[in-house]
């Protein structure tokens, strides 16, 4: 085999290999894809790429994607596949060679899967796990109603503290805000629909090349991180750089 997966980056002490992984997070708006990449990208020292992110990013430095892209997320409908999967190619093509990311919320069509893994083989290399967090749909609204993100650094906050919304965010002090897609329940629901209808070819497809692996996302925060980083030790055991 060509890919990533097989090829050690160096050699720690013993013979565990230090290597970087490439990792897709999936799930349904609110099911904690950013909360739990973010956590995961700073623990296993992967860059962690949100489409969503990137996007807010164009609009609030008013870039002409920027304004290309305004109409799509305020009403909650996906920017067009052209669109989305050059900015990302964009983005990988940016990182040194080799370097491990967690993709959050990409791909979300069955078009853009098929394009990334096109993107991958050209590049001779290759994902190494997709990982699928399972919500239940009546989780999910109460959980973007509440959302706060932070407007400089884009951290994600889950409502209230004392019944209060914190104002300035404990990173970087930047203002928290709430996301124009998150105030409107019908436009919650329209991004909810939008998941259901697309992501199961998607799912599918990741499953028939037997690197999807579905969490249970309804436990606590922490509960969610440690059981994606037990699939994480239980399938790369002995080859990782960092321990769990
Ligand atoms: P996504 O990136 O999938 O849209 P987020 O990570 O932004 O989801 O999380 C959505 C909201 O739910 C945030 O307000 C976040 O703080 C909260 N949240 C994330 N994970 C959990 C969890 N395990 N239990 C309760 N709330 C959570
Ligand atoms: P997110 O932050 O992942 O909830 O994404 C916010 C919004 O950005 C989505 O509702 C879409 O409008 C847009 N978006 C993010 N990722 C994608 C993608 N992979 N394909 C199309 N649109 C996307």
């Amino acid at each position: 085999e060509d890919g990533i997966r097989d090829q050690p980056r160096s050699r720690g002490l013993g013979d565990v290999y230090k290597r970087q992984l490439q990792l897709i997070v999936m799930g349904p708006p609110g099911s904690g894809k950013g909360t739990q990449s973010l956590a995961l990208a700073t623990d296993i020292g992967a860059m962690h790429i949100s489409t969503g992110d990137l996007f807010r990013h164009h609009e609030r430095s008013a870039t002409s994607l920027g304004d290309q892209i305004q109409g799509f997320m305020k009403k909650g409908d996906l920017v067009p596949d052209h669109i989305t999967i050059a900015m990302l190619k964009d983005k990988i093509e940016s990182l040194p060679d080799g370097k491990g990311y967690i993709l959050d919320g990409f791909p979300r069509t069955l078009n853009q899967a098929i394009s990334f893994d096109e993107m991958l083989t050209a590049g001779s290399s290759k994902l190494d796990l997709v990982i699928c967090i399972d919500v239940p749909e009546r989780q999910l609204e109460h959980r973007l109603l509440r959302r706060m993100i932070c407007a400089e650094c884009s951290l994600v906050y889950g409502s209230h503290v004392g019944g209060e919304y914190d104002e300035y965010c404990k990173n970087c002090g930047g203002e928290l805000q709430k996301r124009v897609d998150d105030s409107d329940k019908e436009v919650i629901g329209h991004r909810l629909k939008k998941y259901l209808d697309l992501s199961l070819p998607i799912i599918d497809h990741y499953q028939t090349h037997g690197i999807l692996h579905r969490i249970d996302g309804t436990g606590s925060v922490t509960e969610v991180t440690t059981a994606i980083k037990r699939v994480l030790a239980s399938t790369f055991k002995g080859t990782l750089s960092f321990n769990y």
